[in-house]
């Protein structure tokens, strides 16, 4: 089956086919930076990693841009209120949450874009904007007409066309009962932060640096838009609105959007104050490959409930991979092919990907292979996994992992892989068989510094991580 995604404007499920060649542009709303993020944000960051993962699995190359704003209400608020700089305030607030993202191994987009490094750009294109009658001047803001933009709703799928034109709204967050004239450049207020440029003194609106970057980067039109459900409306709206205005063509071609992570049924938010960060997590022992795929696990269109439980069970599941993972690298198996086990890794490998092209259905990829992990299991103790199934078991595991990112704890991360150990062993075996003992030895100790342990029993050598 090929590839396809639930694409929010068109509110379908669609093979999923780039403008040009194998080459996928895609733009996702990143962070904003004023405080640490909590794991409610990591679950759409975490979401945009296996989307980018899948992509590049499937052949795909990616240009994949990400915004940080590093300016918008409650950043300056902060940041006046402590006496600091934009930049001083926001900097360490990046610089945790690039952290973060290493931490829970997401892969960083091909470039970060900063709203600041990109205000001259906004300017002009709010003039041009201007220029072709898209805004009107109120007190020294600027604002987008949408009566000017016949299609605006037509991401959030609501009809629009009865509101008044003219009346406006200067904030940046708001619902869509209140759907109203929203503000591109905002008027200098006193104790503010302010930018001179060619549309006047003050500071973008939130929704315009994510139009003007992603043609900046990406061209007019994107093969894939993503962000959290949150951003539909009115932030993705608007920016349909600005960028379609501006260039005349499609904005995004696939929109897709990710579930919240709730606490009992409520988004976890900032505002309502049920949210943890990573640090408050790892405080209570908790480690990131276990977040990384509480995260991960649940299809992104789902609604996820956390709880601690549910956490406990990602160790879990963690720990019987891990464990399974160490049993195909080590096991002694006798020679041949047992043709069940062979042709259930060859269905869960298929089950895998089907599950994966089917907009990214995590649940299911998983479910393939813990199938494959308690019946290959049970053949390993009967004895009718044989060598030649390791390939066809491994093969699968390492798809999950490619995916996933879960079975080297962190702490073993740039450790000596599996392979390397077992050539190792076979030379010291072979260099016992030569009476070679000080060869032998500094092969165990080499070993032992890469943090592997040898032991020695009768069925052969057998070795563990320290
Ligand atoms: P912000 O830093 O507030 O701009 O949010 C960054 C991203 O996190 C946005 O794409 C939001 O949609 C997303 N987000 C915020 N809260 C949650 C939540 N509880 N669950 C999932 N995603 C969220
Ligand atoms: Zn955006």
């Amino acid at each position: 089956m090929p590839l396809r995604f639930h694409n929010t404007l068109t509110q379908q499920t669609q093979v999923f086919e780039p403008l040009e060649g194998n080459l996928v542009r895609m733009y996702t709303c990143g962070p904003t930076v004023y405080d640490f993020a909590h794991i409610g944000n990591f679950r759409t960051f975490v979401f945009y990693d296996i989307l980018r993962r899948w992509l590049r699995l499937s052949g795909y190359k990616l240009d994949h841009v990400m915004n940080i704003t590093d300016v918008d209400d409650k950043i300056i608020r902060n940041a006046t209120a402590l006496g600091q700089s934009l930049g001083q305030y926001t900097d360490t607030y990046t610089k945790a949450f690039l952290d973060d993202c290493a931490t829970l191994r997401l892969e960083r987009p091909e470039r970060l874009a900063r709203a600041t490094e990109h205000i001259p750009q906004m300017a002009a294109a709010i003039k041009k904007l201007e220029d072709t009658g898209y805004t009107y001047r109120s007190d020294g803001s600027i604002y987008f007409r949408i009566a000017k933009f016949p299609e605006y709703g037509k991401l959030s799928h609501n009809d629009f066309s009865g509101i008044v034109s003219g009346a406006r709204v200067d904030v940046d967050e708001y619902e869509k009962n209140d759907a109203r004239d929203f503000a591109l450049w905002k008027a200098p207020k006193p104790g503010e932060f302010n930018w001179d440029t060619e549309v006047g003194t003050g500071r973008p609106g939130w929704h315009i640096e994510c139009s003007v970057m992603a043609v900046q980067y990406l061209g007019a039109t994107l093969d894939l838009h993503a962000g959290g459900v949150d951003l539909v409306f009115p932030h993705h709206e608007n920016e349909i609105a600005q960028s379609e205005a501006l260039t005349g063509k499609q904005f995004a071609r696939y929109w897709m959007h990710s579930e919240f992570l709730l606490v009992d049924g409520q988004k976890m938010s900032k505002s309502l104050g049920n949210f943890y960060t990573l640090r408050d997590l790892f405080g209570k022992g908790f480690t990131p490959e276990s977040v990384r795929y509480l995260l991960a696990s649940v299809p992104y269109r789902k609604g996820l409930n956390f709880t601690f439980d549910g956490l406990t069970s990602s160790k879990t599941a963690i720990e019987r991979l891990r464990n399974f993972k160490h049993r195909l690298d080590t096991a002694k198996l006798a020679p041949g092919l047992g043709e069940a086990i062979q042709s259930l890794a060859v269905a869960s490998l298929k089950q895998f990907r089907d599950a994966m092209d089917d907009d990214l259905n995590t649940a299911e990829a998983l479910g393939a292979v813990f199938e494959f992990l308690r019946e290959a299991n049970t053949a390993l103790d009967a004895g009718t996994f044989l060598e030649d199934n390791r390939a066809a078991a491994l093969e699968l595991l390492n798809l999950f992992d490619a995916v996933f990112e879960i079975l080297v704890p962190a702490e073993q991360a740039g450790a000596i892989p599996a392979e390397e150990v077992e050539s190792l062993i076979a030379a010291r075996t072979a260099a016992k068989k030569a009476r070679d003992f000080a060869k032998s030895d500094a092969i165990r100790n080499e070993l032992l510094e890469k943090g592997v342990i040898l032991e020695d029993t009768k069925e052969g050598v057998r070795w563990k991580r320290k």
